[in-house]
């Protein structure tokens, strides 16, 4: 039978790590903004004001959501433009001023952005150390303090992983490097964590935060970087000086417009709607471990250190990508993984730093909830994952003999 097409079973979308659905709320503000307000934000006149006017409101609403003054952000095409400016940006400029300063650090569990901007900071003369995770994912508190040296220029530290959810205690990092250093500048990628814990850069004492717009139910292709106060970083690219000079390039005004009304949103209904996701979250976790053979629930037991909206598992003798396909198949969304090592079809090094072992890698499988999911729809999914683990094990039966680590995990 097919599922979709016979019972009329509409599509459950699992996957909002990946992606949200943009919210009615910044769509309608976005409007004006694609059709009578077409100035250029740079330009003199009253085109160009009423543009200009938006992304300041925009940048003010995005500021107060992480405790940021609006002087402080910086509009950018998305987190992972963010995370190159962040990284590359401040590193260049340290090393520029002190060319003694050339060591950078961060952890193996890093979003692409982040490590990819790290393997080009190697390629150019740096040395970079990248931090151990134990087996929930949280980094070696006492690695990173025996790491920092006087060569130290940045410490980049993800607020919240894009794969298993879990949290890092950024303000405990922080305070690490600034007993050995106050000139060592700190990054957070926040991509994740915006939206679903409060966050204020102030406490945690960063230098530099990534935001993107498309993971908290606002468009996509925006992004924002916070930068302290006088911190400083050069800029990647060359043209019209938007931005304080940081990101040249006509501001894409509707986006940003979007960006700022979820940010305005979120500050309003943060805790009612992650304490419905959480609560789901909870109902699909229990129903998955008691329900389903071989299975476990990875990254931290504690939902303090664990985001409330992403649940990641592994089904023993399964691959992920074919319970992800057979899932789409029955209309259910899910992820192996970040969205970017789907394509290039890599093993996940997050999981691999956690110290997973290949069929534990393979056997993975994220689910992410958002705002618009429903108990109905996580009834419903549970029961398509039952019948998709059970008819790919009938196929291929589990012979696996590790299957001690499997033994339920209690919440
Ligand atoms: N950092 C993290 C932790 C992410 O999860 C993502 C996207 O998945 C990014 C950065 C990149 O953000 P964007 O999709 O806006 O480029």
């Amino acid at each position: 039978m097919n599922l979709l097409k016979d019972t009329g079973f509409r599509r459950i979308y699992l996957d909002n790590a990946a992606s949200t659905p943009l919210m009615d709320e910044a769509f309608n503000e976005m409007i004006p903004y694609l059709t009578t307000h077409y100035g250029n934000p740079s330009s003199l006149h009253a085109f160009g004001y009423e543009s200009n006017k938006a992304i300041e409101l925009a940048r003010k609403r995005v500021s107060s959501v992480i405790g940021a003054k609006p002087s402080e952000i910086i509009f950018t095409s998305s987190g992972t433009e963010a995370d190159n400016i962040a990284i590359k940006g401040a590193a260049y400029y340290v090393r520029k001023r002190n060319p003694y300063k050339n060591h950078v650090i961060t952890s193996a569990i890093e979003h692409d952005a982040v490590l990819e901007s790290c393997f080009d900071l190697e390629n150019n003369g740096f040395e970079v150390s990248y931090l151990p995770v134990n087996r929930d994912g949280l980094v070696h508190k006492e690695r990173l303090a025996e790491l920092v040296s006087d060569k130290t220029a940045l410490v980049s530290i993800m607020l919240a992983n894009n794969e298993v959810g879990t949290i890092q205690p950024i303000q405990e990092l922080v305070k690490i490097v600034r007993e050995r250093s106050e000139f060592i500048l700190f990054h957070t990628d926040a991509v994740q964590a915006l939206g679903k814990i409060h966050i204020s850069c102030r406490e945690m004492g960063v230098d530099l935060m990534t935001l993107s717009s498309h993971k908290i139910n606002g468009p996509k292709g925006v992004g924002g970087l916070y930068l302290r106060d006088g911190s400083r970083v050069i800029s990647l690219t060359s043209g019209g000086g938007q931005e304080k000079d940081l990101r040249s390039g006509t501001e894409n005004v509707h986006g940003i417009v979007g960006f700022g009304k979820a940010c305005e949103m979120l500050m309003q209904r943060i805790d009612s709607i992650n304490k419905a996701i959480s609560r789901l979250r909870d109902i699909l976790v229990k129903r998955i471990i008691s329900e389903i053979p071989l299975v476990r629930y990875n990254g931290p037991s504690d939902s303090d250190i664990r985001l409330p909206n992403i649940a990641h598992f592994t089904f023993l003798g399964i691959n992920g990508e074919d319970l992800l396909i057979k899932l789409d198949e029955y209309g259910v969304a899910v992820s192996t993984g970040s969205a970017c090592s789907m394509r290039t079809q890599k093993e996940s090094h997050v999981l691999r730093a956690m110290g997973f072992d290949l069929p534990e890698i393979s056997g993975s499988l994220r689910l992410s909830l958002g705002p618009y999911n429903t108990e109905d729809e996580i009834d419903r999914a549970i029961t398509v994952l039952k019948v998709a683990v059970a008819e790919l094990r009938e196929v291929s039966p589990v012979r696996n003999t590790n299957i001690d680590k499997f033994k339920p995990k209690s919440l």
